[in-house]
């Protein structure tokens, strides 16, 4: 039985060796403040980083943690300055819980680079609380991390969007635009776009790079157990990177890479930079182990005078753009839906782990678990 609002309840990793033994754990929200809103979960997506946090892929656990940020519910709760929501609204949370609202990056809708950042779980509230997420009964977000959800969508569809959905929209929207721009002023309608691991992130990066409206969209993946998939997903061509000389038949091809894989262990980043036309860009959102370094020589970048770039999460402007171009272009995306519990938090986080997500799961039935 949950015994909100004093506590909440949720799966709980106490310490990296234990990172698949989960264990529902009751604790103590962050201290509640004029523009938090307190959320009931319904479901919460798996993403990529839930695994590399409870493994301490990136860094060690900050306390015992509560992963889970592809979150949606319904909010139980407003502060008294709350301005955006009532009682009863479902709605969304992300990777993002927190960030100062008031610097230049915040300012021109960059709040993920806030200097002032928390995330929605193992990160540092200023008086040292430590955010737990959404494999919970409830979380208590700044309202600025509060999206509205569209009728239009399922609860379970819009969950991996919060995070996996956003994380890849960001750089489509803002690479490709400066592109199309570039590239019509030289009478030239294509762009062509290569999206690198297909999971989670990347299966809807191709759905979202197809509804913003590119016709050259390419899925790249080690194998080709994919393929079937990726081009139901939309993609336009689907290139398997794990056949040797791949690259030397793909040269001058693309003029943005979004690498969206979960380690760059198998990938040859020589071997990408070679594929790009003149000046494309190569830009990464998979945030492979801390222990993993990008290997590349300049060589490879001065053929093509390529660059290579990064992207974490996006705004709030951009969430609410992507939502009402999921439900314009009616994206579904590709999700497996698990009801939570310990062994099944346990299990899909496993999965996750050995890239075996097809392509997203989200896990479901929070109100029978938490009794909510
Ligand atoms: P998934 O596990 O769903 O997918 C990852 C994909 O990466 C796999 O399907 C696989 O694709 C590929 N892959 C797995 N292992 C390797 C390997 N050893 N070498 C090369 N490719 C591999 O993860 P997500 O999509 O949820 O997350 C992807 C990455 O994005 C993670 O690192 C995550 O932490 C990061 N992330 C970053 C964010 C940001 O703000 N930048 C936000 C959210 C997530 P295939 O089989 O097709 O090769
Ligand atoms: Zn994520």
């Amino acid at each position: 039985m949950s015994t909100y609002p004093e506590t909440f309840q949720g799966y709980a990793i106490d310490n990296s060796t234990n990172w698949n033994k989960s264990k529902l754990t009751s604790y103590a929200p962050k201290a509640f403040e004029a523009n938090d809103i307190d959320i009931e979960i319904e479901c919460c997506g798996v993403c990529g980083s839930d695994f590399h946090t409870v493994k301490g892929n990136w860094w060690e656990l900050r306390s015992l943690v509560v992963v889970g940020h592809e979150i949606v519910g319904k909010v139980v709760k407003v502060g008294p300055s709350v301005t955006h929501y009532k009682l009863g609204d479902r709605v969304g949370v992300g990777a993002q819980a927190r960030s100062c609202l008031n610097c230049v990056r915040c300012k021109r809708d960059n709040e993920p680079y806030c200097k002032a950042a928390v995330f929605t779980y193992n990160s540092a509230y200023p008086d040292g609380y430590i955010s737990q997420g959404g494999y919970a009964s409830h979380v208590r977000v700044h309202e600025h991390f509060v999206f509205p959800l569209p009728e239009g969508i399922k609860s379970e569809h819009a969950g991996p969007l919060m995070c996996g959905g956003l994380t890849v929209y960001s750089p489509l929207k803002r690479f490709l635009e400066r592109v199309r721009d570039t590239n019509k002023k030289y009478g030239e309608e294509d762009v062509t776009v290569g999206i690198v691991g297909i999971g989670g992130l990347g299966s809807m990066a191709v759905q979202l790079a197809k509804a913003l409206g590119y016709t050259k969209v390419y899925a790249l993946s080690r194998g080709d157990s994919k393929k079937a998939d990726a081009l139901k997903m939309g993609a336009d061509g689907f290139i398997t990177t794990g056949e040797k000389g791949w690259a030397e038949s793909h040269q001058d091809t693309f003029d943005f890479i979004l690498n969206c894989a979960s380690s760059i262990s198998e990938l040859d980043l020589n071997a990408f930079l070679s594929t790009l036309k003149f000046e494309g860009t190569f830009s990464s959102v998979g945030l492979g182990p801390a222990n993993e370094s990008f290997s590349v020589s300049a060589g490879s970048f001065i053929g093509n005078r390529s660059s290579m770039t990064s992207s974490g999460l996006g705004s709030r402007a951009e969430c609410i753009e992507m939502l009402n171009l999921v439900v314009e272009k009616g994206v579904i995306p590709w999700v497996e839906e698990v009801p939570i519990s310990e062994t099944s938090v346990n299990e899909v986080l496993t999965k996750c782990g050995k890239g075996e997500a097809r392509y997203r799961y989200c896990l479901t039935n929070f109100h029978e678990a938490f009794q909510t």
